[in-house]
């Protein structure tokens, strides 16, 4: 039984999670800074609250959607924010779903570990802590469909699975603090990177005499196949239903792309190992955005740094 469950985050990705805790039947509260993104909610009868304190205050579960790892500090440790009442808390469990960090998770984490539950769960004890960021889309957060990677305690992530698989479809446990937020980091900027790599191979076939189309079948029956050759081929015409074959629209934007790669940057130089392709794709995805493209889905590095070719 999760009591109430306070929803802090109510963009894109937050407002269809959310949605569909309510239609779960979980008894949700929410909050954004954004007082449309709460009016929404206020109509299908969702209680609003002004502050993240104000939802702790209500609440037996957290879960925050929000953009960045300042944003989700804030929310945590700002004035009014989720720790504002001090070493007492009343949720026994706060799940941060949000791409961030994993340092920033890490440290939230032990913020919250040194946190005293005032609440009635029986134990008492320590609140626990997940950082579950979510692969899947708006199409996958609005169908429930979305997979979570967790960090946390495994005692955390087994009480909180049934909770996540009303929001997704899937749950893998990474391991202590922070992985979650390793986990989704480092898909992504392997995604970025093969996303490149099926781009730039496919625009010099193209140079070399040979069609996308043919080259994207030698691939995928080869050892170059990968999800950016035979999922989300990146070449307009080559597969249906993928944004290359609607002008890059919808899918995972650019921007998102960019903001990815810089958590993978400043991670990798905060451990100190050396990612070169890291920097590369970040500098590739940060001058689409700068070109205007940071809304087009990220397979538009395609159009916009290999071709002017035609099929
Ligand atoms: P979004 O910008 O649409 O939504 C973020 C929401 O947080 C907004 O409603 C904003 O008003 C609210 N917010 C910002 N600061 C706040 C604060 N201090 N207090 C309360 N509310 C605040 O972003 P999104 O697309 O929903 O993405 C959320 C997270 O999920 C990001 O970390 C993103 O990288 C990740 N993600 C997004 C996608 C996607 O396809 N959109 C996919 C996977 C993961």
């Amino acid at each position: 039984n999760f009591g109430n469950v306070g929803f802090i985050g109510l963009g894109n990705m937050g407002s269809r999670m959310a949605k569909n805790l309510v239609k779960a039947g979980y008894n949700v509260a929410v909050h954004d800074i954004n007082g449309d993104a709460m009016k929404i909610f206020a109509g299908f009868g969702v209680p609003t609250k002004k502050t993240p304190f104000e939802v702790a205050e209500e609440s037996d579960v957290i879960v925050t959607m929000l953009p960045s790892s300042s944003h989700v500090f804030d929310v945590y440790t700002g004035p009014n924010g989720l720790l504002h009442g001090g070493n007492l808390l009343r949720p026994w469990l706060l799940i941060d779903s949000s791409t961030i960090d994993p340092q920033t998770s890490r440290k939230i984490s032990a913020l919250v570990s040194n946190c005293t539950l005032n609440g009635k769960r029986d134990g008492g004890g320590v609140p626990m802590m997940l950082d579950a960021p979510v692969s899947g889309g708006v199409l996958a957060a609005e169908a429930g469909s979305l997979t979570f990677m967790v960090g946390g305690s495994e005692e955390a992530y087994l009480t909180a699975k049934p909770l996540l698989l009303a929001m997704g479809k899937s749950t893998i446990y990474c391991g202590g603090a922070g992985n979650g937020s390793a986990a989704k980091i480092c898909n992504n900027l392997a995604m970025a990177v093969s996303m490149l790599g099926v781009s730039e191979a496919l625009a010099l076939g193209q140079s070399l005499g040979i069609a996308a189309s043919v080259l994207t079948r030698v691939f995928n029956s080869s050892s170059a196949r990968c999800w950016s050759s035979d999922a989300y081929n990146p070449v307009p015409g080559v597969m249906e239903g993928v944004p290359s074959s609607r002008n890059y629209e919808g899918g995972f934007a650019t921007k998102l792309m960019a903001k990815d790669l810089n958590l993978a940057k400043s991670s990798a130089e905060e451990v100190g190992v050396k990612c070169p392709l890291t920097f590369e794709a970040q500098d590739i995805y940060s001058g689409l955005c700068k070109d205007g493209h940071e809304s087009k889905d990220f397979s538009c590095v395609f159009r916009h740094y290999y071709s002017g070719i035609d099929e």
